[in-house]
């Protein structure tokens, strides 16, 4: 059982104030920067399950309370005789009741929707991740098979010329060896 500030701070510890920053110019260390996304991740899903479970014993805990409530002002206004009284002012202190439970539990319901989409946003970031890393794979592969640039042109008119060739097939120009 943690206050949700202690939730907050282990957020922050992870480095999200700021947003989620990704560093990656080449394939290792996109590589890496997923790893430390999966990381992340798990840390956070750990979070929200203590989260849910505080939260679990904070609606437990109010059960018999709210259940409780208010049996005091009854039995005073029943000695009165106003028991419909009572129990008007029972029903007032069991929404009491709820209203402090659910102001308690609130803040865990941020803390848990602030993981929900950090958790998204590092989905997001794994797919562009692995997309620059597919990218560069296939540069890297183009790279690998493509012909070595050898094309030559006319100094005078810009044609394509073929390395054999004595003159421009377009101007003329006489071509040096
Ligand atoms: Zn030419």
């Amino acid at each position: 059982m943690a206050e949700p500030e202690v939730y907050m701070q282990r957020i922050r510890d992870m480095g999200f104030e700021d947003g989620l920053k990704i560093r990656a110019e080449n394939i290792d260390e996109a590589k890496q920067s997923i790893k430390e996304c999966r990381m992340y991740q798990k840390d956070l899903r750990q979070t929200k399950k203590l989260i849910n479970l505080d939260m679990k014993e904070i609606r437990a805990r109010y059960r018999d309370e709210i259940a409780g409530a208010g049996e005091g002002r009854k039995a005073v206004f029943s000695l009165l005789g106003s028991k419909g009284l009572g129990t008007s002012m029972r029903a007032e202190a069991k929404r009491e009741k709820r209203n402090e439970r659910d102001s308690i539990l609130e803040p865990y319901n941020t803390l848990k929707a602030l993981i929900d989409g950090l958790v998204t946003d590092i989905d997001r970031a794994k797919i562009q991740l692995q997309t620059f890393i597919d990218e560069e794979r296939a540069e890297e592969e183009s790279l690998k098979y493509a012909e070595p640039v050898t094309d030559i042109y006319c100094s005078n008119c810009n044609a394509k010329l073929d390395k054999n060739d004595k003159f421009c097939r377009e101007c003329g120009q006489v071509l040096q060896p």
